[in-house]
């Protein structure tokens, strides 16, 4: 898996959920299929007046999510910013273009209430809960930010076996100290839980 495999199962998806914060900090949440993908980036229609225009260009935070068909979850987090004025009427007809259906929602030239965003640094979570042991990873888009989930053993750990034997994903290997696979592990907490000695920490 990687960058571009996860754009095109995007892509596929078609419909994706668009997480924003509005101006109190609450949660936002709504459709999007208006979308044109790059190998690099992707480009998206609004309308300058919709509350989810409002929150990008005051916020820019975005979440999208995606589920596919195949148990895959794609979370892209980053941050929108709208096109230079030069490059929003290309991208425009380009989304048009590829969606027909556009053209009965904003028709002739009422498209013109339309801004393209786009956004090209993000980080890319994949978790595939349709293989077992189950599989994440985290890719960069851009000049994104990984940021480290889960839980991982620490030299505390006293070797006695307790958190394999709760780990629903059998992803702890024996050593010292043990090790979580975290591209197996459903952070579930489960090991920590059960650590007598609270030698695993949340990352
Ligand atoms: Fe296993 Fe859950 Fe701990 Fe991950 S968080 S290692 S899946 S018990």
């Amino acid at each position: 898996m990687d960058v571009t495999t996860c754009l095109k199962k995007m892509e596929l998806v078609g419909v994706l959920a668009f997480a924003t914060v509005d101006s109190e900090g609450a949660p936002q949440i709504r459709n999007i299929s208006a979308i044109h993908y790059e190998k690099d980036a992707l480009y998206f229609f609004t309308a300058r007046g919709k509350n989810f225009c409002q929150e990008l260009l005051e916020d820019g935070r975005v979440q999208i999510l995606c589920y596919t068909k195949y148990k895959e979850m794609i979370r892209l987090s980053g941050r929108a910013y709208a096109v230079s004025d030069d490059e929003q009427i290309k991208w425009r007809d380009k989304i048009f273009e590829e969606q027909p259906y556009l053209a009965n929602v904003y028709l002739d030239e009422t498209r013109e209430i339309g801004i393209i965003f786009c956004i090209d640094q993000a980080e890319i979570e994949y978790f595939n809960l349709g293989v077992h042991p189950i599989f994440r990873e985290t890719y960069l888009l851009g000049n994104g930010k990984i940021t480290e989930k889960g839980y991982v053993i620490t030299d505390a750990c006293i070797g006695c076996g307790t958190c394999q034997s709760v780990c629903p994903q059998q992803c702890i290997d024996a050593g010292t100290p043990f090790v979580i696979r975290q591209n197996n592990c459903l952070h579930c907490g489960s090991c920590q839980e059960h650590c007598p000695i609270n030698a695993i920490e949340r990352r």
